[in-house]
């Protein structure tokens, strides 16, 4: 596997390429980052804004090659890069460029009485040297988005891309090679072996997005060392649809969120539905109309669909339909092509909650709908199962808004649309109990990456005598005037007064 690791000077850059990224590597990379971290290069506003600004030159010089990194990674549809990773990461930089100054500010607070006469503020320090493993389905946001908060907060960083996106791993670690500085930012491409060798080391985060079961193990790994996590996860992500709305919106905000988006291979798009047995079956002709005007009648042909990203993804989204208790549950779609890995839109309907496809998130293109007598057992089923990274809902009734609102723990919900709250970066963006720990966008990126530095300010004067020994009932009773805070009680208790 190939790293960017310019670690022993002596070696050739062939030689370096055919090297193994190994522990003793991972051990001399961070090495050669903590020492830049400690020459107080990153600290400095003018680095920071100098990285976010070769960052943005990239993602604009390089628009085309991010797209067709993409093509051949996951066949995604140039309009879904453009639109949800190119744009994305450059709103990123440039929230960041506007906002820098005003996020490394130190922030003023209030002070207590028990201080008097004080000051203090809170100080935003960069934790060090930070380690960033990406997942492949939006491989060029999800690697990039975190390094502008890693970089915001003046931090050095190692970015580990997905292998399982290839193209697109082998682009990041030329162009942050071309265009960053390479002293203080590197690529370590590779799998299993290369993350393990990093996930040896000391970090001071780790920024990790993916599934459940390896951030098990980036958790066990970052224990050893005390070393705080962000984990970006998945989940079933739900969608609750209520009988008297828009549905032809409705139909194609949803069909948005989950075809449009990788072809239901993102963190966020719908997993399921859950509508009532009356509705139910307008729901379903909705989308099977919507569906027809998106991709013609033969979806499989369509360019506008992103296809299944390698053959064991394959396998385990056909395992989820082969299942016999969904057998005869499709209700639209089920097509598909194991030599262009491409699967088609698929709806099913009523499956049941036992069966295969509602016991794991399904991060494909299949969507099962489970139905209820009422609308508000729908809170029900989700609250039974872990909590998702999202969940939506599509009504006009005010009580069942604030009601979702209200019970539902998700790492974010929408309310009649799906995915948007992605793209607002005055949110925070991540997951909750099984869906993640921590969260990322805007500001939130920033303190991600940052220490928040308690800092109190005090003179040589007002050094009151209650605080040292000889302990007498004067000042205990002051002490205790001051921690009831009554103005009077204070001044009953330095008088002497009962
Ligand atoms: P993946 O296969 O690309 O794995 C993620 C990273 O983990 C990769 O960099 C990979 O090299 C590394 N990895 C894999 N096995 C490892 C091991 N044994 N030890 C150490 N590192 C290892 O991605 P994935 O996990 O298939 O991604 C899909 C999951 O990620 C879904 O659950 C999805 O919901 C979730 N996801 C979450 C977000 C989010 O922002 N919350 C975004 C995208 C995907």
């Amino acid at each position: 596997m190939s790293t960017t690791l310019d670690s022993h000077e002596t070696t050739s850059p062939v030689e370096e390429e055919q090297r193994a990224f190994d522990a003793e590597a991972a051990s001399l990379l961070v090495k050669k980052l903590r020492e830049a971290f400690a020459s107080g290069k990153t600290r400095g506003y003018g680095w920071r804004v100098s990285q976010l600004k070769a960052l943005a030159k990239l993602v604009d010089d390089q628009e085309q090659q991010i797209v067709d990194a993409l093509g051949n990674d996951i066949a995604k549809p140039p309009l879904e890069t453009v639109a949800y990773e190119i744009a994305m990461l450059k709103n990123s930089c440039r929230v960041a460029l506007k906002e820098l100054k005003h996020w490394m500010t130190p922030e003023k607070v209030k002070t207590s009485i028990a201080t008097f006469p004080s000051s203090a503020e809170i100080v935003s320090e960069p934790l060090g040297v930070v380690l960033i493993i990406s997942a492949w389905n939006y491989p060029f946001l999800l690697s990039l988005d975190p390094v502008i908060g890693a970089i915001a907060a003046g931090n050095t960083v190692v970015l580990k891309p997905s292998e399982i996106a290839p193209a697109t791993s082998s682009l990041m670690a030329k162009l942050l090679g071309d265009y960053m500085d390479n002293s203080c930012i590197r690529v370590v491409e590779g799998a299993v072996d290369e993350t393990s060798a990093l996930l040896q080391q000391k970090w001071d985060k780790i920024f990790y997005t993916g599934n459940g079961r390896v951030a098990r193990v980036v958790m066990a790994a970052a224990a050893k060392h005390l070393t705080p996590v962000v984990l970006e996860l998945g989940g079933k992500s739900p969608a609750v649809v209520d009988s008297n709305i828009n549905l032809k919106v409705a139909t194609r905000r949803i069909i948005a969120g989950k075809w449009c988006c990788n072809n239901g291979q993102a963190c966020i798009s719908p997993d399921y539905i859950i509508t009532t047995k009356d509705h139910a079956p307008k729901l379903v002709d909705a989308l099977k109309t919507e569906l027809e005007t998106f991709y013609g009648k033969n979806p499989l042909e369509s360019k506008d669909l992103s296809r299944i990203v390698n053959s064991n993804h394959f396998a385990r989204l056909t395992k989820l339909l082969d299942d016999d208790k969904v057998s005869g549950k499709i209700v639209y779609g089920g097509e598909k092509d194991e030599s262009k890995l491409k699967i088609s839109p698929t709806v099913l309907l009523d499956v049941p909650r036992d069966s295969l496809i509602m016991s794991e998130e399904i991060f494909g293109p299949l969507l099962p709908i489970l139905t209820v007598d009422k609308l508000e057992e729908s809170f029900d089923v989700i609250n039974s199962g872990p909590k998702p990274l999202a969940a939506y809902i599509f009504t006009n009734n005010k009580k069942l808004k604030e009601q979702f609102v209200g019970t539902i723990s998700a790492g974010g919900l929408v309310i009649n649309d799906t995915t948007l709250h992605l793209a607002v970066h005055t949110l925070p963006f991540g997951g909750v109990g099984e869906s993640g720990v921590g969260s990322y966008h805007g500001k939130f990126s920033f303190d991600a990456f940052s220490h928040k530095k308690a800092v109190l300010y005090r003179s040589f004067l007002g050094d009151a005598p209650v605080r040292y020994p000889p302990y007498t009932t004067t000042k205990l009773r002051l002490l205790k005037a001051l921690i009831g805070g009554g103005i009077l009680g204070i001044i009953r208790a330095v008088f002497g007064w009962s």
